[in-house]
């Protein structure tokens, strides 16, 4: 009787209390999104501990990602109190890892071993090819590492790679004896990778029958979340483990598999009903999450995916239809980050918490016009699962290479890009130049140049050194014909720097690349790269405050996994942005509808309302390409949409006649100069300008006032750059527009 119920069984369907309850033997539900799996599974730990089923470090719950084992804990502990600390729960990983470091010794680890992280990886990779003498140019080394760490993810130690899959003619047929040679040689280091952790503990679990029978006996319940992204070898791990009891429960949604590009299968979940024969499945229907019209939207574009396991939704509850999807067709980029952020105002006036607010794009590179229009705005925003653009690396050493040329005694950025990519200034030759630096007491560049005029280094480093000088000295001078964005292009082109990164294997350096064309293109609203800079100042500085507090989500799709929204902005739906033509090119049939389920995991982050945008044309470097709203946007059905677009009001005037921001009444000319301005009145700092413009300058004993380092006695200038003793913030570097002087 329902009276008798304990309290937390109170509220679920009754699907969701079978799931709940039927706690002995193999157990799948295999829902939709938004049907309250990850509140089973919380339901189902709580249950199992409550009732006292089996005590909690007798239970092992896997979740994706750190933060929902981090919620779960949480939600737990909020029932039944401290006991959940004592719950196995935690990422495959981190609970692999919990097992090796007790049993590290028996596959010749020492139990203080170091996890390696990618850079070390591919460095000890690299080292062991050119020890057996492989082309690193034909074969690089981050391809061969892909493919290692594919064989991890299938489960198969070296011995165990198939024969017809050892890579053929792949690094001169030599894959598998590099293989071989990595593991051994990360032994001997006392140290292992990511892929090492599973692949250790299934080798410990299949040769010590004594640790697995432990192991088995011990879990006596597995709850596993997001299991449609579960790789080869962490089903062999939760198979392995929950030969014991059986008392496996394994939640997911085949519609969500968006990880098969690191290795995630979805056929596991046909495997589990097939390895665990009499398991029950248990389907949700009843959809908690979105307004019927976004799941009618949802599920009529997976119908698009064949090979699925089907299943429909339904609303639970709702009697409204809610809003319809909005889809708006805009210009360019800058008009649609302009209409989203318009559409977030509009929505916090009206009552709505930023923090019910997500964009969610399908790349990284996509975030940069957003997080400037926030900054503009002065939305607080938060970046969640990855850097804010100007953090990220690449963009830092572009960065570098433009405050080098702008200011050629910038010796942090004369470090970073000295040797990158790599012109063979070695170690050797960067002494050479700190100690010629130090002796002259002048900035590492000016050094550079005497050490060129001695013969302190040996030709080669030496003719390196020549053409890095020579070529900024010649960007440096290009700066007063090209305008900042055709000089960046010509320097990350004319320095190698951008076929360094066209030429990487790594799974994430197509998106580094996108990001720097992203940067050439962001560069075209300066008329100086001495704006520019100023601007990355004054963005990073408003960044760190936007942290804590009330704040809207920026993040990929990919990150959005299992999270939930009340407002859902989904930019950049045209043909090659998503689905993405990358994805296309290298995955086929199969990628088309991954990206299709990638938006599938989109549109059913919301609760109430999605916006969908897509621009009439994007401007790649410096050429404008027309663009083709999305194939996923016909997909959804007219009677959930409603369809709308401003570009027809532009007069092809590039998005320039509409107000670009209500506070600042700049209407028609949005140059950047006046929206620097009105940033800055918005910002209380019109005084900065006004000493800018009428002071022109500083000179030595000058008493001057910096808003974040109070007041303070400048004891050196150096072009643009004052250094300041102030009273409080002792001896400082500023730039002098960001100083005024005091009265
Ligand atoms: P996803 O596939 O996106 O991971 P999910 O199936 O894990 O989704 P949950 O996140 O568990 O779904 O639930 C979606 C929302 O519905 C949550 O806000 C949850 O609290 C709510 N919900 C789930 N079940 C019920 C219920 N029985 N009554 C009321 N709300 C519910
Ligand atoms: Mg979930």
């Amino acid at each position: 009787p329902v009276g008798m119920d304990p309290p937390w069984l109170t509220g679920l369907n009754p699907e969701q209390r079978q799931a709940v309850t039927i706690t002995e033997g193999p157990l799948l539900v295999l829902s939709g999104a938004g049907t309250g799996k990850t509140r089973v599974l919380t339901t189902r730990l709580t249950h199992i501990i409550a009732s006292r089923l089996a005590q909690p470090w007798r239970v092992l719950a896997v979740t994706f990602t750190n933060r929902a084992a981090r919620e779960m804990r949480e939600r737990v502990s909020g029932l039944i109190g401290p006991a959940a600390d004592a719950v196995w729960l935690g990422t495959f990983h981190a609970l692999a890892l919990r097992m090796l470091r007790k049993h590290a010794d028996k596959v010749g680890l020492q139990s203080g071993f170091s996890i390696l992280d990618s850079d070390d990886q591919n460095r000890v990779l690299k080292a062991l090819m050119e020890e057996a003498g492989v082309d690193v140019k034909k074969w690089p080394v981050v391809m061969v590492m892909g493919v290692i760490q594919r064989w991890k993810d299938r489960g198969w130690t070296p011995d165990q790679v198939p024969g017809q899959e050892t890579g053929g003619e792949i690094a001169g047929g030599r894959l598998l004896e590099l293989y071989r040679a990595y593991q051994a040689r990360l032994l001997a280091l006392n140290a292992c990778d990511f892929g090492d952790l599973l692949l250790h503990v299934l080798v410990i679990l299949r040769d010590h029958v004594e640790v697995l029978a432990a192991y088995q006996d011990q879990f006596r319940y597995i709850l596993v979340d997001e299991y449609q992204d579960t790789n080869t070898a962490q089903y062999l791990w939760l198979r392995l483990l929950a030969r014991g009891h059986r008392n496996i429960c394994c939640v997911g949604d085949d519609d969500q598999s968006i990880y098969s590009w690191r290795g995630a299968e979805v056929g596991n979940i046909l495997r589990f009903e097939h390895d665990f024969p009499g398991a029950q499945v248990v389907r949700l229907e009843r959809n908690y999450r979105s307004t019927p019209t976004i799941l009618g939207a949802a599920s009529a574009l997976i119908r698009n995916n064949t090979g699925r396991l089907g299943k429909d939704l339904r609303a639970a509850g709702a009697t409204e239809d809610g809003d319809p999807i909005r889809v708006y067709g805009v210009w360019d980029g800058p008009a649609e980050a302009r209409h989203v952020v318009e559409q977030m105002e509009s929505l916090h006036r009206r009552g709505e918490r930023l923090a019910s607010m997500a964009v969610l794009v399908r790349a990284g590179f996509q975030t940069r016009e957003f997080e400037e229009r926030l900054i503009t705005t002065g939305t607080p925003y938060r970046m969640v699962g990855g850097l804010r653009f100007y953090e990220r690396q690449e963009i830092r050493d572009a960065m570098a290479y433009l405050r080098l040329i702008e200011q050629p005694a910038d010796d942090l950025a004369f470090e970073r890009i000295i040797n990158l990519p790599k012109r063979g200034l070695g170690d050797a030759a960067l002494q050479t130049i700190h100690l010629s630096s130090r002796a002259l007491g002048c900035p590492l560049l000016q050094a550079a140049r005497s050490v060129l005029e001695t013969d302190e280094l040996k030709p080669k480093p030496r003719a390196a050194l020549r053409g890095f000088v020579e070529a900024i000295d010649e960007w440096a001078a290009l700066r007063e014909q090209m305008d900042p964005s055709e000089l960046a292009a010509t320097v990350l082109d004319g320095s190698g720097y951008l076929e360094m990164w066209k030429k990487d294997k790594s799974p994430e350096a197509p998106g580094r690349v996108e990001n720097l064309q992203e940067f050439i293109r962001g560069l075209e609203d300066y008329d100086s790269l001495m704006d520019f800079l100023e601007h990355v100042s004054l963005v990073m500085e408003n960044d760190s405050k936007a942290e804590s507090g009330d704040a809207v989500t920026l993040m990929t799709l990919h990150a959005a996994k299992g999270l939930e929204f009340d407002t859902v902005f989904l930019p950049g739906w045209e043909e090659e942005v998503f689905p993405n033509r990358r994805a296309l090119d290298e995955g086929g049939v199969s990628a088309l509808e991954e990206e299709r389920r990638l938006a599938y995991v989109g549109l059913t982050r919301a609760r109430k309302r999605v916006f969908i945008t897509h621009a009439s044309q994007r401007r790649i470097f410096r050429d404008w390409v027309m663009c083709v709203p999305s194939r996923f946007i016909g997909e959804v059905p007219e009677e959930f949409k409603e369809e709308d677009s401003d570009v027809g009001l532009m007069g092809g005037g590039r998005g320039q006649r509409e107000p670009w921001s209500s506070w600042d009444g700049a209407g028609a000319d949005s140059g950047w100069g006046q929206r620097k301005q009105a940033f800055r009145e918005k910002e209380g700092l019109t005084w900065q300008v006004a000493a800018r413009d009428s002071a022109g300058g500083f000179s030595v004993g000058d008493r001057v006032f910096h808003q974040k380092f109070g007041h303070g006695r400048v004891c050196a200038v150096d072009g643009n750059k004052l250094e300041v003793d102030f009273d409080k913030a002792g001896r400082k570097k500023v730039i002098d527009s960001f100083v005024s002087a005091e009265p």
